[in-house]
């Protein structure tokens, strides 16, 4: 795709989301029953990522050559992924003790949404059980992520050690990656008019928790888009500056259409394929390195989730007027940068693995019923925060020497 039709499109899909934004507020009915042209261009995206995710990982780890050079790809990439989700979970906590946006709020309607109730009693060991994954095409069915991603590491490491007979194998997944790259491309035509309708849909759909967003909940909302904010345009510009010698607002630009699909679909996974697109034919970041890189951290680095949970963490902790001191408050800093890596790139993940964070203080699990009302609006905003962290991340291991030889 050329520079200029991606701009077009990148145009229409933030004009989309503005026609989607008034569609849904006053022509709500009308947008309800479009519903499905979004769910289309959704279902397009989630139906590649799948093989997108098996061929680019590959792709990635054999390219990388060996498996000495893989470990310290792995290391240097887990490390930049801890260092980035700290800063943000370190801006979460700072600002929600300085504008302490649950005090004084009453614990209004609480309640155990049904997507937690159901999947409390998971621990952080389950998570990590679920890594291996014991039957394969159900995990790539079921679309769970990181079980796969781990199958294809292994899988890609044992390619390179098998010499000739690996090289068609190789080849195949290559040829697999470009192809769905290509189709990629092809929706991302298609992308306008699925903004228009997703945002509309979910605007109408929401019409009464907007006032929410406006009245009780506004400080608390404001506090975690003041802290996205600041990760999304002070420290990760900064890291990307730093360590690329990139321009970060030219970066930022050309991942235009990757951050408006985040914002759209509430998901970094169903994201993923424009990520892709965005960072290798847009800012010209090594391939090998983004499509090592991005799976990995479509699943496992959120900064935006992890600042959203530490602040909603203790917000909730404020409303109930529990008083955490520092050492509950390292605890919150622990476990929400777990529980970040924990949640899947899909849409509520982050307010599910709550539990994680709550149960460690010690917190009711109603307090999620309190914030669930606009969970649907922060998630989108905290989703478009992971994959511009993603997109930084790609840039600066890139950047490591094991690619650049
Ligand atoms: N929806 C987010 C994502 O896909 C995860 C979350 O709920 O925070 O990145």
């Amino acid at each position: 795709m050329t520079g200029k039709t991606g701009n077009i499109i990148l145009a229409g899909m933030i004009i989309g989301a503005i026609l989607g934004v008034f569609g849904g507020l006053y022509a709500g009915d009308f947008f309800l029953s479009i519903r499905f042209i979004g769910t289309l261009f959704l279902n397009a995206l989630k139906m590649i990522v799948v093989p997108l995710i098996v061929a680019s990982m590959i792709v990635g780890v054999t390219s990388l050559g060996d498996v000495s050079k893989l470990g310290k790809t792995t290391g240097k990439t887990l490390l930049y992924y801890f260092i980035t989700t700290g800063f943000s979970v370190v801006i979460g906590i700072i600002l929600v003790n300085i504008l302490k946006p649950g005090e004084g709020v009453e614990s209004f309607g609480a309640f155990v949404p049904d997507l937690v109730a159901n999947s409390t009693g998971k621990s952080f060991i389950d998570v990590i059980v679920g890594l291996i994954p014991p039957n394969i095409i159900d995990a790539a069915a079921k679309g769970k992520v990181l079980p796969l991603i781990v199958f294809s590491l292994l899988f890609g490491t044992v390619l390179t050690t098998i010499g000739e007979k690996g090289k068609p194998v190789i080849q195949f997944f290559e040829g697999l990656n470009v192809a769905i790259m290509k189709l990629v491309n092809w929706i991302i035509y298609f992308a306008p008019l699925g903004v228009m309708a997703l945002i509309g849909g979910i605007i109408a759909e929401n019409r009464e928790s907007l006032t929410e967003l406006l009245s009780s909940l506004a400080l608390y909302s404001f506090t975690v888009i003041f802290g996205l904010i600041i990760h999304a345009v002070v420290i990760l510009p900064l890291m990307l500056k730093l360590f690329t010698g990139r321009k970060p607002f030219r970066y930022f630009l050309n991942m235009g259409q990757a951050l408006t699909t985040a914002f759209t679909t509430a998901s970094s996974s169903a994201t993923l394929p424009i990520t892709m697109e965005c960072i290798e034919e847009k800012n010209k970041v090594d391939e090998r390195a983004a499509s090592f890189v991005l799976p990995l951290g479509a699943t496992i680095n959120m900064d935006g989730t992890a600042l959203y949970e530490a602040v909603a963490a203790l917000f909730i902790a404020q409303i109930y007027g529990v008083e955490l001191g520092f050492t509950d408050q390292i605890i919150i800093f622990l476990t929400a940068t777990l529980a970040s890596i924990g949640a899947a790139g899909i849409p509520h993940a982050g307010t599910v693995t709550m539990v994680f964070v709550l149960s460690a203080v010690g917190l009711p699990l109603e307090g999620i019923g309190l914030i669930w009302a606009i969970d649907w609006f922060l998630d989108r905003c905290r989703t478009t925060v992971n994959v511009w962290g993603d997109s930084v991340g790609a840039a600066v291991i890139s950047e490591t020497k094991e690619f650049k030889n």
